[in-house]
């Protein structure tokens, strides 16, 4: 069953549905240091800067490297190069999440059926929320068409960067998973 109470790592209060921290420790040691990246603060910034050790420690070598990458271009202020690779830290994290963490293999799934998966897992529904708005953006940044504002690539980022850790803070465990269908 999805939801036994486990304490946060920071203030010790049972967080919700099997997460690290509990929302309001994620919001104040994690998101709003995303939240606060800019170009100016981003130079020799690190995924060690962002996230605590257990978060990182859930994490790839690449997904950490193309974090890295992002935040490198977000210094340069290379904008398109920031919405693609948010677009693609998006996937990944999505999949690779997924794939490891929850042992689900979801390599042929299109993003949509992802989703749709993690909601049957019963993730959070702000987080389902978040997922499919960031796929409809990154359907936009994958169209040629679409151009995007310095704004738009830095919300885009910020976006992603605290989906990131959103998704790594939740983490159901093997014996508390529903059946899949
Ligand atoms: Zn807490």
């Amino acid at each position: 069953m999805i939801g036994l109470d486990s304490p946060c790592q920071y203030c010790h209060f049972a967080a919700q549905d099997n997460s690290y921290l509990c929302p309001t420790c994620l919001y104040e040691h994690v998101i709003r240091k995303i939240l606060a990246i800019k170009p100016s603060t981003a130079e020799n910034m690190q995924c060690a800067d962002l996230f605590p050790d257990f978060l990182l420690a859930d994490m790839d070598d690449f997904l950490i490297k193309d974090i890295e990458e992002l935040l490198g271009c977000i210094y340069a202020e290379l904008w398109t190069a920031i919405a693609l690779m948010s677009s693609r830290i998006f996937e990944q994290v999505l999949k690779n999440h997924m794939k490891l963490n929850m042992n689900i293999n979801v390599d042929e799934e299109v993003l949509g059926g992802c989703i749709k998966r993690l909601e049957k897992q019963g993730a959070p529904a702000n987080l389902i929320a978040a997922l499919t708005e960031l796929r409809d953006t990154r359907n936009d940044a994958m169209h040629a068409n679409k151009r995007f504002s310095p704004a738009d690539s830095l919300e885009l980022s910020r976006k992603v960067l605290s989906l990131v850790a959103s998704v790594y803070n939740y983490r159901p465990k093997p014996n508390t998973m529903i059946t899949l269908a």
